[in-house]
């Protein structure tokens, strides 16, 4: 008796429910498939380029609470179908169950996840690697992959070249100096990545046929499933006038890229607002901070781990991440790589 009052009950539709209302057509929500038992709309805020929920239309807080396996097997049959429709190959199906499995909306879905490759286990141990390819040019690799300031062809400290990039997502200039945006163009061309950058750079790729997500100084995206937020930083540029620092987060972890730039009390502000776990400071000395100042934009940043880069790689850019590293000191866990080394994270 007790379970078919409840069981009833759950299958009213709920006023507070988020998903009940996408069914209800009270919030909007891209459908990609419906009958009378299920639907099927976009993730609002997708973890991978196809991300679809599929849900039953009557409202059960969790898989646990559905006795009808037909309904079990329509949610699954009509994620079947979506996923050949769109031409997904591979994905995967998840439904998070409960707070601590990571259920956020007690509303049964059944998350379909597609278009890029994924680790396993799920959730936590999926790591972030990041190679410096050299003098700016970082990959970042977990879920998805990100270059920054990709200078490859005419780098002589460069340990990856153009052809051996074949898979990329994002594709970030900090400024348009030919050191910095570099490759970036004919690498979003080959691949398909994503361009992202300041404005008027953007503008230029756009121009050029690439898709492309301008921004500005303040501003946080989210593009590919990856967040980018544009930092100040202090140095010239030709397009756009200006060059910035970027702080680029996916898979839980947050990667602060200086860019070319002096020692600026801003820093202090970007720790304090994105609280980066890792920073790439430039310490050239000549066009960027000495090591003396950069060991400063570490105290002001307060972030527990660095890596010096843009030092080295042509004869006017000598400089020493040792000194760097003494005058850090116990402030921070000094990285020292040479081009083409990987940490993870
Ligand atoms: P959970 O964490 O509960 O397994 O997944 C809930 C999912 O619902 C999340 O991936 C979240 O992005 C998505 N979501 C939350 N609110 C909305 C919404 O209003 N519209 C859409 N389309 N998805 C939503
Ligand atoms: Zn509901």
């Amino acid at each position: 008796m007790v379970l078919a009052l409840t069981s009833a009950l759950s299958r009213c539709n709920m006023s507070d429910c988020i998903f009940c209302m996408i069914g209800a057509g009270d919030i909007p929500a891209e459908l990609l498939y419906e009958d009378e038992k299920v639907l099927a709309f976009r993730d609002v805020n997708p973890q991978g380029p196809f991300h679809i929920l599929i849900i039953p239309r009557d409202h059960y807080p969790s898989i646990k609470e559905i006795r009808d396996e037909c309904l079990i097997g329509q949610m699954f049959n009509a994620g079947n179908r979506i996923a050949e429709e769109n031409k997904i190959k591979d994905f995967r199906y998840i439904i998070n169950t409960g707070e601590d499995a990571g259920q956020t909306v007690f509303h049964v879905h059944l998350h379909l996840i597609g278009g890029r490759k994924m680790t396993w286990p799920p959730g936590e141990g999926e790591k972030m690697k990041i190679k410096w390819i050299g003098h700016s040019a970082l990959l970042l690799e977990g879920s998805r992959k990100v270059l920054i300031d990709p200078f490859l062809t005419g780098d002589p400290a460069a340990t990856v070249s153009i052809d051996d990039v074949t898979e990329c997502d994002v594709v970030i200039a900090t400024h348009d100096h030919g050191d910095h945006l570099g490759d970036s163009f004919e690498i979003c061309r080959r691949t398909g990545a994503v361009f992202v950058s300041l404005y008027e750079i953007s503008e230029q790729a756009e121009k050029e046929g690439l898709s492309a997500e301008m921004m500005n100084v303040g501003g946080t995206i989210e593009t590919n499933s990856v967040k980018i937020s544009m930092v100040p930083a202090l140095h010239s540029a030709t397009l756009g006038g200006t060059a910035v620092g970027v702080v680029v987060e996916f898979d839980g972890i947050s990667v602060y890229h200086a860019g070319d730039t002096g020692l600026t009390m801003d820093m202090s502000l970007i720790g304090e607002m994105y609280e980066p776990d890792i920073a790439f400071l430039p310490i050239d000395g000549r066009f960027t901070m000495t090591p003396r100042l950069a060991a400063k934009a570490v105290e002001l940043l307060k972030v527990p781990k660095v890596v010096p880069i843009h030092f080295d790689t042509f004869p006017a850019i000598k400089s020493s991440p040792e000194e760097f590293k003494n005058l850090v000191g116990n402030k921070s866990d000094v990285i020292i790589l040479t081009p083409g080394e990987t940490i993870e994270l």
